[in-house]
């Protein structure tokens, strides 16, 4: 899927009013502090862009999952306090989403103004994608900006609904994922690698079968490639693998072979006799796994060719870890794989998740050429799929 849509820059926003989408999902502790500011970050550069602009700015996003009620929980007036230091301007914090606070606010707005309006999953007509609920949104503003791609997979009244209204761009946030994104699926740079780890083929099918008419190789790790393993006729132990997508497994495997496309599967891993951070870590061939003993990560001579075929590469994509990062003990193929993919000269692209968590924890973000932030919506990007948040914009 290709998108050639218009974005901020591309439009007069000098004194409209604009009513901005933006991901402010952020998490917190239970004292309501922001704990990750990601994706407040993620969204300043539209922000500042639409205020230098002299536009007005009605933001907008949803916080966590208050099942269509109001729930002072997931209120974003903690983002309004935040965003208005990091950004040096006072946000104001309306007291509702459409009812008459907001109403009241948006109306009064001047260009060069902002303020953010509560939690639009308060609203069951949200996820719904009511008619009625994204005219009313609508109604605030002469411009739509949709910049939250971790939703942009959903058609909600916020993310999509919305754009039948409007005039519809992306901010610079969604314009920066489609476009890396889509050139890499379009026009890699050569030789184009996928990397796909985590627990199972099942949440990746959609994404292997469209990368494998794309790539020129394809690393699997993760319990994901137990379940390839068995297709192959190995013995894979207690390791988790799923019974029911072998035959699809191997199914890949023969279009891997078809398309000349090499699939690299671990040849060992570091594998224990149960599932706790403190076992004992035991080195194993993949292909033959002992009874009772489970795979946990990919092995040092698997590190070793998976290195070498990063460092070689023009184009990499990477989501899933290679193992159970979570415990220090599994955690060296995905260390491997962060670090070989931090030292390449290839474009980079990490997958929203647990890719993108354990790249910002080792401290090699600024290294890669794009961190997704959508999880689910980078998959479903990957896939070949449309994403409705997108499609919803004015083309060029
Ligand atoms: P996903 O959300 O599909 O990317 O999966 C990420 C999860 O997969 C992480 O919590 C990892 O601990 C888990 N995982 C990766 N490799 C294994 C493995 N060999 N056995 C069990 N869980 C794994």
């Amino acid at each position: 899927m290709t998108y050639n849509k218009k974005s901020i820059a591309d439009i007069d926003v000098q004194g409209k009013k604009v009513l901005v989408r933006c991901d402010f999902n952020v998490p917190q502790d239970e004292n309501l502090q922001i704990t990750d500011e990601t994706r407040l970050l993620g969204a300043l550069p539209t922000i500042q862009y639409l205020h230098q602009h002299n536009a007005a700015i009605i933001l907008c996003s949803h916080l966590g999952r208050p099942k269509g009620e109001f729930n002072m929980k997931y209120s974003l007036a903690p983002v309004a306090a935040r965003l208005s230091q990091l950004l040096g301007v006072e946000v104001k914090m309306a007291k509702d989403v459409v009812g008459p606070d907001a109403q009241a606010l948006t109306n009064a707005l001047k260009p060069g103004e902002i303020c953010l309006l509560e939690n639009v999953r308060f609203h069951k007509e949200e996820e719904k994608n009511d008619p009625e609920f994204a005219k009313k949104l609508a109604s605030f503003a002469d411009i739509y900006v949709n910049d939250a791609f971790g939703t942009a997979h959903r058609a909600h009244a916020s993310t999509a609904g919305v754009a039948d209204y409007l005039p519809a761009v992306c901010g610079f946030l969604i314009e920066k994922e489609i476009s890396v994104m889509g050139k890499a699926l379009s026009d890699p740079k050569r030789p184009f690698v996928a990397i796909l780890g985590g627990a199972k083929v099942s949440d990746k099918i959609g994404v292997i079968n469209n990368l494998l008419d794309k790539v020129d190789t394809i690393i699997i790790g993760g319990a994901m490639a137990y379940t390839f393993i068995k297709a192959l006729g190995g013995s894979v132990g207690t390791s988790k693998y799923e019974e029911d997508k072998i035959d699809y497994a191997k199914q890949m495997i023969d279009k891997a072979c078809s398309n000349g496309v090499r699939m690299i599967l671990p040849k060992d891993n570091i594998a224990a006799d149960h599932f706790a951070p403190d076992a004992t870590p035991i080195v194993t061939e993949s292909y033959c796994i002992a009874d009772g003993l489970m795979g946990l990560d990919i092995g040092p001579k698997t590190c070793e060719v998976v290195t070498k075929v990063i460092h070689d590469a023009g184009t990499i994509v990477w989501n899933g870890p290679m193992g159970v990062f979570e415990f220090d003990a599994f955690a060296k193929g995905t260390l491997a794989v962060a670090k070989a993919v931090a030292e390449s000269n290839a474009i980079s692209i990490i997958g929203g998740g647990d890719s993108a968590a354990a790249v910002e924890k080792l401290g090699y973000a600024d290294k890669m050429t794009h961190i997704s932030t959508g999880g689910g919506a980078s998959l479903e990007f990957l896939e070949g799929l449309e994403l409705p948040g997108i499609a919803c914009l004015n083309d060029k």
